[in-house]
């Protein structure tokens, strides 16, 4: 079993993590050798499925009439137990596409499912600094308000077990300058009412807001709700695995969590640490 800094017995589980199917730059075969290398228990694949409202899929995007061969790819590796492969996908999250979405995933046996929102009424969030560099303040905030607007709704969706990168929008070092408050309120209400969890997504720590997603008193107010959490890097290299690990489980231990969430087959176990 891996071992994680001071977290001694607490195996490792990573479930958000990319590859060449979509964004990644290896392939599963690769990605699975090297995390056994790494010392990783669990490992979880979700490359990104988008069924973009304009029908066209973005290039960060596995082609979507190929995900059977991605699931096949995926459980080919799943045999072993150093590590134990989890199947996974993060999908974007796009009111009017409830539909679309439950029937691409349907019928393949998925551990779990991240849901994300990149992009907000055809803005896209985590894009470029420069889209938000050009925003007066108020046009940022309203992105920011619309981000959680969406968020509640995909809860809403019940389609989806983890909310990806939970306060994606501060990527590039920009906050709301006004009172969100309420309406981060009633997404976190929604994200505990599905039973969804949020996932500590270290990746912020190395985009310009230098901050782990979701900041310290959003994961506390998560923690508040009895909503569940887990540890991933988000990585899109395998060297990326389990970066800022320990900085992460400091995170999540600060937020007052003492278990984290495992997953298979789409049901939740909770592990102490
Ligand atoms: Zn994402
Ligand atoms: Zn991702």
């Amino acid at each position: 079993m891996g071992r994680l800094g001071s977290a001694a017995t607490m195996s490792v589980a990573t479930y958000h993590n990319h590859t060449s199917w979509s964004d990644g730059s290896v392939s599963v075969a690769e990605l699975v050798e090297r995390a056994g290398r790494l010392g990783v228990d669990e490992l979880g694949i979700s490359d990104h499925y988008v069924l973009h409202p304009s029908g066209r899929t973005p290039p960060w995007g596995m082609p979507v009439d190929r995900l059977a061969d991605y699931v096949e790819d995926v459980r080919t590796h799943a045999g072993g137990t150093s590590p134990v492969v989890r199947l996974g996908l993060e999908v974007d999250w796009f009111p009017g596409q409830e539909e679309a979405i439950r029937d691409g995933l349907d019928g393949f046996p998925f551990d779990f499912v991240i849901g994300s929102v990149h992009e907000v009424d055809g803005f896209r969030v985590d894009a470029s600094a420069l889209d938000w560099d050009e925003l007066r303040p108020e046009e940022r905030n309203e992105r920011f308000r619309l981000y959680w607007v969406k968020v509640r709704a995909m809860a809403e969706s019940r389609l989806f077990d983890i909310v990806g990168h939970a306060d994606l929008p501060k990527k590039f070092g920009h906050h709301p300058t006004t009172d969100l408050g309420a309406v981060i309120d009633e997404a976190l209400d929604a994200v505990g009412r599905a039973g969804m969890i949020v996932e500590l997504n270290t990746a912020g720590w190395h985009k310009p807001c230098a901050d782990g997603y979701p900041a310290l008193e959003l994961l506390r107010e998560c923690h508040r709700r009895k909503i569940g959490v887990t540890l991933a890097a988000d990585a899109h290299d395998p060297a990326h695995l389990l970066r800022d690990f320990p900085r992460g489980i400091e995170r999540i231990r600060r937020a007052g969590y003492s278990r984290i969430a495992r997953f298979r087959c789409r049901e939740i176990v909770y592990e102490s640490f």
